[in-house]
């Protein structure tokens, strides 16, 4: 006898080869969600990785094999976007979940392998698209060595500001300039002061940078006026993705005084192209991460023993850098920071506890950004304004070219997985973005 809710937190081989590989990243135990093109089918459509192929999900609901499951997923499963999917109740979800387990099993039969080998496309021939249209875009400030590295920058005496460890702070971004991995990056044009002093003057970016961050995407939300606590606020996560937060530091620093970021940081925000379920992280759950001694605690509503005990997830993430001499050269990406998730000073559900505590209503497919994921080390710091100390000393390339900001043809690759002895590796995947010249 299996055991499916075992099975969906751990192991377990499929009939698709390609997902039996331990350091492949797309698993059983993985199944992101995407939203893809590929041949015949035409319109955008929901699927799920295994391993190298894409199962589509639209067609998966019409052919019955999804029988017996909720309305309301099935119809989501023929949207343009995964933001219907995200409405389902979680038990509905869990559900499919489950039986895609069943479906992929390498002990399903014969019948069932030939009715799901037809909705299978290899990743390789698709088109992953936008997978969500979030209503609303939030980015937060969760990680603490960022702060603190960013603020030495500008305060060095006290880098880091009071409230910082009372208030997961954060700022409404802009939902409507978000884009998929691999679209081209337009450098910004925006206002700035000259380095040599004198009058602001509207012209191309000179320090264009990018901030390595996990988004969250919001499976249902809450009614307006009511707030979700910790001890349930990770019910109301679908699942997490890469999200690149392109950040002019030159229009960002002349703006941001007295009411924060703007223009800055609208003209463009990458998502990679997967939503990995928060189920499949559950094997990657650990306490949150220690508060320094003399640290207040969380003030009650952000306070919670299940969090503290498990609330944080164990996630590498990585950046590298591709120029375009890189490009020309055959050179590989360059690797210019690894930090972990699990670093941030809030845990999600804290994130998600303090943005609803004022009652404001979050809604399914609102994306909910970590800010820039640092650590401790140098080679941990996640943007090129904090690698380079604010630009003063520019990351040196194999190849000898040197950076302060990105430059024109710079590709900036985020990567994101999850490893832990006895489990296979689960993978984000990747989100890139190449930068154009301005307009
Ligand atoms: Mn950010």
């Amino acid at each position: 006898m299996i055991d499916w809710e075992e099975m969906a937190a751990r192991g377990g081989a499929s009939w698709v080869e390609s997902a039996n590989d331990p350091d492949g990243g797309f698993p059983l135990d993985n199944l992101p969600y995407c939203v893809f093109t590929c041949g015949d089918r035409r319109h955008p459509r929901p699927g799920i990785r295994i391993g190298s192929l894409i199962l589509d999900l639209a067609g998966a609901s019409r052919s019955g094999i999804l029988e017996g499951l909720d309305h309301s997923v099935l119809a989501a499963c023929h949207a343009h976007t995964l933001n219907k999917l995200m409405a389902c109740e979680p038990a509905m979800l869990a559900a499919l979940r489950t039986r895609l387990l069943h479906l992929l099993h390498a002990r399903a039969d014969q019948a069932t392998r030939g009715a799901m080998g037809v909705l299978l496309s290899p990743v390789a021939e698709s088109t992953l698209l936008k997978p969500v249209d979030p209503p609303n875009f939030t980015d937060f400030y969760a990680s603490i060595d960022h702060a603190t590295n960013v603020g030495r920058i500008f305060r060095p005496d006290t880098p880091l500001l009071p409230n910082y460890k009372f208030v997961p702070i954060g700022y409404h971004g802009r939902a409507s300039s978000i884009v998929v991995s691999g679209t081209e990056i337009r450098r910004p044009s925006g206002q700035a002061k000259p380095a040599s002093g004198g009058v602001p003057a509207l012209g191309p970016s000179r320090s264009l940078d990018y901030e390595v961050e996990i988004g969250l995407y919001m499976g249902q939300g809450n009614a307006l006026g009511v707030p979700i606590g910790v001890a349930s606020a990770d019910e109301h996560i679908f699942g997490i993705s890469l999200v690149n937060d392109w950040s002019a530091r030159d229009i960002q620093s002349w703006e941001y005084q007295p009411l924060g970021p703007f223009l800055g940081k609208s003209f463009a925000t990458s998502v990679s192209p997967w939503v990995v379920p928060l189920a499949a992280l559950k094997p990657f759950r650990v306490p949150a991460a220690l508060r320094a001694s003399g640290d207040p605690d969380p003030l009650d509503y952000l306070w919670n023993p299940d969090d503290q005990h498990s609330g944080a997830i164990d996630l590498v993430v990585e950046v590298r850098l591709l120029t375009s001499a890189m490009r020309n050269a055959g050179a590989e990406p360059h690797r210019l920071s690894r930090a972990n998730l699990r670093d941030l000073y809030w845990t999600p559900a804290q994130l998600i506890a303090h943005h609803t505590s004022n009652g404001c209503n979050l809604m399914p497919g609102d994306l909910l950004a970590t800010g820039t994921i640092s650590g401790p080390h140098q080679d941990s710091a996640g943007c090129l304004l904090e690698l380079t100390v604010g630009g003063g000393k520019p990351v040196v390339l194999p190849n000898g070219e040197r950076r302060s900001a990105l430059e024109d043809g710079d590709e900036v690759i985020l990567q994101g997985y999850c490893r832990r002895d006895g489990y296979p590796k689960i993978s984000l995947g990747e989100c890139r973005g190449t930068v154009d010249p301005a307009r």
